[in-house]
């Protein structure tokens, strides 16, 4: 990519604050760098909201809510099929953006183009087939309604690792239930929802019903809206430590709550599994993201009469990949999103190899400007090593062995999270005995992904609660409302 087309793409974005339909300097006349992590270098500045603002954006959203909700169905989808498919026309230019901010590989940005795209059209086409029931009471005198209806305004948390797919995912069936929103995307991220608030207003969608606070001091701006009971759900995803915070401020409101956390996926390697296809789903379910994915397996749990072969095979093709800034032809990992976090992968991996793991592939952050970690993957890796109990959040497969399946199912469920597990085996009583023994909300069977518009995507134990994606994504922006009819 040439550097002309990477200012055009930020040339064409608003930096301004998104409140009531129009943008708008923040009240304090604060900005905010937005920094390319690939060079450290600034791409530009954007609003930073204060308190007045983000009253100023709740406000809007709760005004705008009586009238989003008594849109005909058929227009709400209709505006959220459009911005899908405006989208897919502009996946060039978004993806390029995408990558200026968070650094993934163009082609990785494209697919998150393509997935957020995919929950606006799939979230258009639930818009219309919002139903309640009626039934004849049991005794046969009165009858029984439910309604089903929006749960009114939300307030959205996005974090930086996905930042046009997880705006999507709240703002799909949210805005398909007839519900307004105010959403404060994460600040090393803030461009792909600006840029997506712009195409949704573009596509007709009325002022105030999407409000967006981009803010370097999340805490101080969110805490009151979430207090002030303006609000009827919050969701939020982002890290485990930061939605304990919010669940505890929702609570004084009884604020309804959506938590996507964080995960320590295993990846099971069972014995009888096809040992190529486990290691193309190890790598797509470690690569996927540089690794910095809720969903990345964290912890490869592989039988100790294939460990050898598997280490050995997924050492080459993940050495193989290459590295470099995202923009760059080729490349197939990008940077890190910090320094921070390129120093707590380094900490994790040193912490790793000293309790005895070995080093089958690379181990130690490279020289540059960027935040540039090597895939790395570590063999022997011992039951005290830190990263096991962590999330990485880096390109980073520590492989430990197990005996039996019970000692694997055992050792799968020896974490406080339960997102995502991967299981690779070829035999259909195991498979379905491990899946049901797995603590977690999704499980990867014999494949390394399971993100996907249609299915419900969420956790348990402290991964959270609450689903995204599929019928049970929009129930959760559907109140449901008895009435007792009388004979
Ligand atoms: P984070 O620090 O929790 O930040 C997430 C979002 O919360 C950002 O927008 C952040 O704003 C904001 N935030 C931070 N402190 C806040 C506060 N006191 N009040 C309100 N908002 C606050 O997490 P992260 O490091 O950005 O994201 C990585 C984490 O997200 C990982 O743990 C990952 O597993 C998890 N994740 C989970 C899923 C899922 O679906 N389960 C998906 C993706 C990521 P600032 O950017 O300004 O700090």
């Amino acid at each position: 990519m040439s550097a002309e087309q990477e200012s055009a793409v930020l040339a064409q974005l608003h930096l301004d604050l998104f409140i009531g339909g129009e943008w708008r300097p923040a009240a304090g006349g604060r900005t905010f760098s937005v920094d390319d992590p690939a060079t450290g270098r600034q791409l530009c500045q954007v609003a930073d909201a204060d308190a007045v603002d983000a009253r100023n954006a709740l406000a809007s959203a709760v005004a705008a809510q009586a009238d989003w909700a008594a849109h005909p169905p058929r227009e709400r989808s209709d505006i959220l099929r459009r911005a899908s498919d405006v989208l897919l026309a502009r996946v060039d230019d978004l993806s390029l953006l995408m990558t200026l901010e968070m650094g993934k590989p163009l082609a990785e940005s494209r697919a998150e183009i393509a997935y957020a795209a995919e929950f606006l059209r799939w979230f258009s086409e639930e818009a219309v087939r919002i139903a309640g029931r009626y039934a004849v009471a049991p005794n046969g005198r009165g009858r029984i309604l439910v309604m089903r209806q929006p749960v009114g305004p939300c307030l959205f948390v996005t974090p930086w690792n996905f930042p046009m797919a997880m705006a999507a995912r709240k703002l799909g069936p949210a805005l398909a239930a007839g519900c307004t929103c105010v959403i404060k995307p994460a600040e090393q991220t803030p461009l792909c929802t600006l840029a997506l608030a712009d195409i949704l207003a573009q596509c007709g969608l009325p002022a105030g019903v999407v409000n967006v606070l981009t803010t370097s001091r999340p805490g101080p701006l969110m805490d009151p809206l979430i207090r002030s009971g303006l609000a009827r759900k919050i969701s939020f995803t982002g890290s485990t430590e930061v939605g304990k915070e919010l669940a505890a401020a929702a609570t004084e409101r009884l604020l309804r709550i959506s938590l996507e956390l964080g995960g320590n996926a295993p990846f099971l390697v069972f014995s009888d599994a096809d040992l190529e296809a486990a290691v193309e789903g190890a790598v797509i379910a470690k690569m996927r993201n540089v690794g910095e994915a809720c969903t990345a397996a964290n912890r490869f749990l592989v039988h100790s009469s294939v460990a050898d072969e598997f280490g050995r095979r997924l050492a080459e093709r993940m050495s193989a990949m290459t590295v470099g800034r995202g923009t760059e032809d080729g490349v197939e990992v990008g940077p890190l999103i910090d320094e921070a976090a390129r120093s707590k992968v380094q900490d994790l991996v040193s912490d790793a190899v000293s309790g005895g793991a070995r080093t089958l592939a690379g181990g130690s952050a490279l020289d540059g400007p960027g935040y540039f970690y090597p895939p790395t993957v570590l063999m022997g890796t011992p039951p005290t090593a830190r990263l096991l109990r962590e999330e990485i959040f880096g390109p980073v497969a520590a492989i430990a062995t197990f005996e039996s399946e019970k000692e694997a199912v055992a050792r799968a469920n020896l974490t406080q999270f339960g997102l995502v597990a991967y299981v690779y085996t070829q035999e259909l009583s195991r498979a379905l005995r491990v899946v049901e023994a797995l603590e977690v909300g999704m499980v990867g069977l014999n494949q390394g992904l399971v993100s996907n518009a249609a299915a419900p995507f969420g956790g348990i134990k402290e991964s959270g609660y609450g689903r995204e994606g599929g019928p049970e994504g929009m129930d959760a922006y559907l109140e449901t409302k008895y009435v007792a009819i009388a004979p």
